[in-house]
């Protein structure tokens, strides 16, 4: 079993009132991690230890903050079995997920060590004769990051790499699904020799969530606010952020469209919706959640996609043999599948493959003929669980893109690329991909989403916007006229 201490001001150390909460492994239920349950104090010293380390820190030079950026990115490669081992453990991910997300967690430090040079400003033409005058990008301040448990090292990573290279201090409030496996990267960052202070930790029990999140975001020294997650939680935080003026970056919930066009190459349609849907079981903010295909084509398209679906294996991800779909994050995933199954069936859908689970492991499952009348066209499955909605022709297929609250990712498949680009033009979403499927991250892109997908970008030098303050300064380089 893992503990799981917080970690204030460069020391490990247990809540102040000695209460934890435990982690159960999704398939066997055992004990797999107790952690520290924050109180409200706690997380206020948290962010305290960030605020008096900022001085220091916001004033060193690029060069030691990508130092420290590039050692954390080995460190943290360097686990990589450990980190399997708490993914697996603690969520029922595939060694093949965890796995990834190692490398591409590795791969946004590398990003944020990049950047550091790169918080560059301009110089603006003034009217006033003689007056120098510059947008200068600050670091902010105190940084809260709140990551959720289901792309958990990649998440983590973002939350905190491009504030720290911004220069500013940062606080990392884990989720209560996987405290082990965001803890392996805050001890990533301090075996890689950040200063104490500069990272926190906070973990806390599900309950105190409520009470532990206000009282970070109302605390003064904090500048930034980024949480991701659904979009329930998110516009409690936007609502707490708005009523304390801080602005916030908040990537939530997604129902990811793939649209297949009369055209498509059918093999490239089929691996992009299989890898879309089933990566993770399902469970990715970007995961295909619908897939409209147009009717000319799509009796073709389905047959091979449900022959493909079938084929992946699933199974117990901590056994011997690797599989594709491994544990879903807990019952209730199972039970919400369950429903939308249950209700599209009820109302005309036609069950292609898989179908109701009763545990965790559940099966890539397909429905057909979906319509706007069943919850599974509208509401997030967040699981393996994939409608097929037949449209005919482009208009119908954009029309029922865009029939949707959310706006992350989206792709579209079609041969000719001029027609697939006006298509993916005129898709409501942050991210589009055309010929490839809609799960697709990487450090250096703007990232982010619309409508209630959300606000603001992480990746690359969108994320230096987010994490700086852009400041007018001038200098009168001549005497300066005034009026008396
Ligand atoms: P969640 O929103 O249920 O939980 C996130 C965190 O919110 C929890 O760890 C909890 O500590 C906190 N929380 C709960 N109630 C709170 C309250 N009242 N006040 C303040 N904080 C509170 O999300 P989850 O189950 O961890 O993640 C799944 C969701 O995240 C999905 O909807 C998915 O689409 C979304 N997601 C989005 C992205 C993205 O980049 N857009 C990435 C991954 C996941």
């Amino acid at each position: 079993m893992f503990n799981v201490d917080l970690l204030i001001a460069g020391k490990n150390v247990p809540a102040s009132n000695g209460a934890t909460f435990e982690r159960r492994n999704p398939l066997s239920e055992e004990v797999v991690s107790r952690a520290a349950a924050a109180t409200p104090a706690d997380a206020i010293a948290a962010v305290e230890a960030a605020a008096a380390a900022f001085k220091e820190w916001s004033q060193q030079g690029p060069g030691a903050r990508r130092q420290l950026l590039l050692k954390a990115a080995q460190v943290l490669e360097s686990k990589a079995p450990q980190f399997v081992d708490a993914v697996c453990q603690e969520t029922g991910a595939t060694g093949l997920w965890a796995g990834f997300n190692v490398h591409l967690a590795a791969g946004i430090l590398l990003e944020a060590a990049s950047l550091t040079t790169q918080i560059t400003g301009e110089v603006i033409p003034s009217d006033v004769p003689g007056s120098l005058s510059m947008g200068v990008r600050q670091p902010a301040g105190v940084v809260l990051g709140m990551a959720p448990w289901n792309a958990p090292v990649i998440l983590a990573v973002r939350a905190i790499a491009t504030p720290l290279a911004c220069g500013n201090t940062v606080v990392l409030k884990a989720s209560e699904l996987c405290p082990r496996t965001h803890q392996l990267i805050i001890e990533s960052l301090q075996e890689a020799g950040f200063p104490p202070g500069v990272v926190n930790f906070v973990t806390n029990a599900p309950a105190d969530a409520p009470a532990v999140v206000e009282a970070m975001i109302a605390h003064p020294a904090v500048r930034r606010v980024n949480f991701t997650g659904s979009t329930r939680v998110g516009r409690i935080i936007a609502a707490s952020c708005a009523k304390h003026l801080k602005p916030a970056v908040l990537e939530l919930g997604g129902k990811a469209p793939l649209v297949v066009l009369d055209d498509a190459d059918l093999d490239v349609a089929v691996d992009a919706a299989a890898f879309g849907s089933f990566m993770n079981s399902g469970q990715i903010c970007m995961s295909t959640e619908r897939i409209i295909v147009d009717e000319k084509i799509a009796d073709e398209f389905v047959a091979r996609l449900v022959a493909k679906a079938s084929g992946l294996p699933l199974g117990d991800p901590r056994g011997k043999d690797p599989v594709v779909l491994g544990s879903v994050v807990d019952r209730s995933t199972v039970v919400r599948c369950n429903a939308l199954i249950d209700d599209a069936v009820a109302k005309g859908a036609k069950l292609l493959c898989g179908g109701k689970a009763d545990s965790t492991l559940m099966p890539a499952t397909l429905l057909d003929h979906v319509t706007p009348a069943m919850n599974i066209y509208r509401d997030e499955s967040f699981g393996p669980v994939k409608p097929i909605v037949r449209v005919n022709g482009i208009e119908e297929a954009i029309a029922c893109a865009n029939d949707n609250e959310f706006g992350l990712s989206a792709a579209v498949i079609g041969r000719d690329v001029a027609r697939a680009l006006q298509v993916a033009g005129r898709i409501e979403s942050g991210i589009c991909h055309v010929n490839a499927s809609t799960v697709h991250d990487e450090a250096q892109m703007p990232f982010g989403g619309v409508k209630s997908s959300g606000f603001g970008r992480f990746g690359g030098r969108a994320g230096v916007n987010e994490f700086t303050e852009l400041r007018w300064v001038t200098v009168q380089t001549t005497p300066r006229h005034y009026p008396f």
